[in-house]
């Protein structure tokens, strides 16, 4: 039990900081052969060198449908099956709807939604063969839409629909698809906010509360990913206790 994801082979996007990152290192831990994807490739190299177990950095960006079918290919090429597909790779840029920069809405639909649709489609062949698993790193966004989520919340709650369709569509050939809802997560998500009261805003949230660590969706994602093969962990919320 100790290391129940031996030799499975589990592609990361996303996996160059924050839940990403402690995610490739914790499947590592229990065994598993990890692909991880992103576009700052320095620090996946420094990632390969801090995991235990084999690990393949690639060059990967979402939005790019050629380089999602691309990571798949190098990731199946290299360990020879894909067993599980964790969609991790996000933006989230806050801010309200009245005066937005309509580029920012692009560009989280473009990563959030279009880009976790398209690592679906590429690994899905593959997931079919291994009866494998997808988990789709979501949010309480998908839940509850708040004030300058508006946006964000639309690309999460478009997660929701289609990770539905897609269980719909494969639970019977025996792949699963997992939804993972954190909460406030101390990562560096908040980074790319431009509105400068938003960016207050998250900060002042970060200060208030204990907020979850990566590893703490890590761990989440480790456990529905170790279950036996009958059983299909849908959905997990996780938030800190300090969040209302
Ligand atoms: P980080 O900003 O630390 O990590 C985001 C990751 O996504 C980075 O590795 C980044 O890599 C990658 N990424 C962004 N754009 C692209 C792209 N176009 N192609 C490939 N990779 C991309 O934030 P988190 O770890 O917090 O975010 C991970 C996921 O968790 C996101 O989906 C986020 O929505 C979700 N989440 C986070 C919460 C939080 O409170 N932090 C709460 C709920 C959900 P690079 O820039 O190198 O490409």
């Amino acid at each position: 039990a100790g290391r129940p994801l031996e030799g499975k082979v589990v592609l990361v996007t996303g996996a160059s900081s924050g839940i990403g990152r402690e995610t490739a290192l914790a499947l590592s831990r229990v065994g598993a052969r990890v692909a991880i994807g992103a576009r700052r490739t320095d620090r996946l190299a420094a990632l390969v060198d801090a995991a235990p177990g084999d690990i393949l950095p690639l060059e990967l960006d979402v939005t790019d449908p050629e380089s999602v079918q691309r990571a798949v290919s190098e990731s199946v090429a290299r360990f020879g099956r894909l067993d599980a597909l964790v969609n991790n790779a996000g933006l989230m840029q806050s801010g309200l709807i009245v005066g937005a920069d309509v580029r920012e809405w692009r560009s989280m639909i473009d990563t959030n939604l279009l880009g976790s649709m398209y690592a679906v489609h590429a690994a899905l062949p593959h997931l079919l063969e291994s009866k494998g698993a997808v988990v789709q790193v979501s949010s309480t966004a998908a839940r509850s839409a708040s004030l300058g989520s508006g946006v964000y919340a639309a690309t999460k709650f478009g997660i929701s629909a289609f990770s539905e369709s897609l269980r719909q569509e494969v639970t019977r050939r025996g792949v699963r698809v997992i939804v993972i809802q954190p909460g406030f997560v101390d990562t560096e998500l908040t980074s790319h906010i431009t509105d400068t009261t938003m960016q207050a805003a998250a900060a002042g949230i970060a200060a208030s509360m204990r907020t979850l660590r990566p590893e703490d969706i890590a761990e989440a994602i480790v456990y529905a990913l170790s279950q036996p093969e009958h059983v299909s962990v849908n959905e997990i919320l996780v938030r800190p206790t300090d969040q209302v």
